[in-house]
């Protein structure tokens, strides 16, 4: 069968190209969704980075700050309380150290914000000297059993000038060895680098964040894409399966309904099925059209045959004349000749019947060599005509310029308005034939 006529697209390649744009678009999907991930991981942990350092250098700062308020308080104002909190807060709370353990243990990778909380606590570690040596100044002036007191406090060395002072003086000094420059100075600098660490943290955690946005907004730009494409091609596609699959196939399915031929419509796979459909149905009408002529013609002589000629007994046809014809000694034919030859005889009375009846008219071969035709609206009237078309046809028969052997015909013809007919037209017509050739054949008898 040939399809090279068919031009539509092949539903395997638009198969393949709606796989491939899916995992394309998948694969972008899946891509951003990643990155995206990453991006928020990443903000994520510098964000929880960040509220550590926060936390830690707030802490050491309170720490250091705790100290600084306990001493001054207990210098100023004489209170032991101060110094058993001051103690308690450097050695049980231990805020600063524990906010520079927890830094070096969580915060590996930040190297400068670990050094600058150390240098932070060695600073306030350095500045509690002072202040021991403070309270030391200040328990003496207040006359306070030092036996009572930490080593820290019994152990610090006065110097000399210090030892000699009054009481006074030495809660004087005590007092501004706290609240002096540098004293304040130690304080800055410790907050110096507290800060330090909370701003770099600060920036950092800035422009991960702003690198962190714009990835977003990066990403979310792709996704919009994506899905502009993912839409236009579901768009696309239905747009495609409406097109070229339903509305042909309902089409289709009209056409097929009407016994109709199927239009060259849609997919190549609908045309191909819509051609070999076409195809089909035409063979189908050749085998029909060819099967009724078989099922009423005879294969040799091309006539109608007996089945149609009984049929007319059934069909209540009026006014119709009767016409049985026999070739003479046909089987002599058959014997002096040969078969083949007696064939051609019996082509040539259908060509003889053919060229003498009107299309209207029933030729038939009805046996071996009988035949028979059935003259429609035809009587007595026309006896002369008829008599003459026998006359033509056995003519027809005797002529032996075809190189065919000579014959001759008998024939039996019955009129609708005969004298004595017994009721049936085909017997009347037979005993007509019968009387042509009990009277020597080669003539015609009318019943
Ligand atoms: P009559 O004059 O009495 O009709 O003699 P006849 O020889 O024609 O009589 P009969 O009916 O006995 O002969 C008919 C012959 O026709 C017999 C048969 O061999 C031959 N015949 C029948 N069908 C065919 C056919 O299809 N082809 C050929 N060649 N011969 C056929
Ligand atoms: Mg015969």
């Amino acid at each position: 069968m040939e399809k090279e006529n068919i031009r539509g697209t092949k539903l395997r390649n638009i198969n393949i190209l709606i796989v491939v744009v899916t995992v394309i678009l998948s694969m972008l999907l899946g891509y951003v969704g990643l990155q995206s991930g990453n991006a928020y991981r990443e903000l994520n942990e510098a964000s929880s980075e960040y509220i550590l350092l926060q936390q830690s250098a707030a802490n050491l700062q309170m720490g250091s700050d705790y100290l600084t308020d306990q001493v001054r308080s207990f210098v100023v104002n004489g209170d032991r309380k101060y110094i058993d909190s001051y103690f308690e807060e450097a050695e049980v709370t231990r805020r600063r150290d524990n906010a520079v353990e927890i830094i070096r243990n969580n915060v590996k990778d930040d190297i400068k914000a670990v050094r600058n909380l150390e240098t932070a606590l060695s600073l306030s570690n350095e500045l509690m000297y002072r202040e021991f040596y403070a309270m030391r100044l200040a328990l003496e002036g207040r006359g306070y059993d030092l036996n009572e007191y930490r080593d820290e406090i019994r152990n610090v060395t006065l110097m000399i000038d210090d030892v000699s002072l009054s009481n006074e003086e030495k809660i004087e000094k005590a007092r501004s060895m706290v609240f002096d420059e540098i004293y304040q100075d130690y304080k800055n600098k410790i907050s110096y680098r507290i800060n330090e660490v909370i701003n770099d943290a600060l920036s950092r955690t800035n422009t991960l964040q702003n690198e962190s946005s714009e990835s977003f907004s990066r990403m979310l730009k792709i996704q919009n894409l994506v899905i502009f494409i993912f839409v236009i091609a579901m768009l696309s596609i239905l747009l495609f399966i409406h097109s070229q699959l339903i509305r042909p196939l309902l089409a289709n399915v009209r056409h097929i309904s009407a016994h109709e031929e199927l239009p060259l419509n849609g997919t190549y796979e609908l045309q191909f099925l819509a051609k070999t459909y076409n195809d089909m149905m035409q063979q189908n009408q050749i085998d029909n059209t060819k099967l009724s002529f078989e099922a009423t013609h005879d294969a040799l002589t091309g006539l109608y045959n007996r089945k149609v000629f009984d049929d007319m007994r059934d069909k209540d046809i009026d006014n119709y004349t009767m016409i049985y014809i026999d070739i003479d000694y046909f089987k002599q034919v058959n014997d002096t000749y040969g078969h083949e030859i007696g064939d051609k005889v019996l082509q040539k009375m259908a060509y003889a019947l053919h060229k003498n009846f009107r299309s209207e008219d029933y030729p038939c071969r009805i046996g071996g060599d009988e035949f028979a035709v059935i003259m429609v609206n035809v009587n007595s009237n026309l006896k002369h005509l008829v008599s003459k078309k026998i006359e033509n046809v056995n003519n027809i028969m005797h002529d032996t310029s075809d190189g065919l052997p000579e014959c001759s015909i008998s024939c039996g013809i019955a009129f609708p308005d005969r004298d004595n007919p017994t009721g049936d037209i085909y017997k009347d017509a037979d005993i007509a034939l019968y009387r042509a050739k009990e009277a020597g054949r080669n003539n015609y008898k009318i019943y």
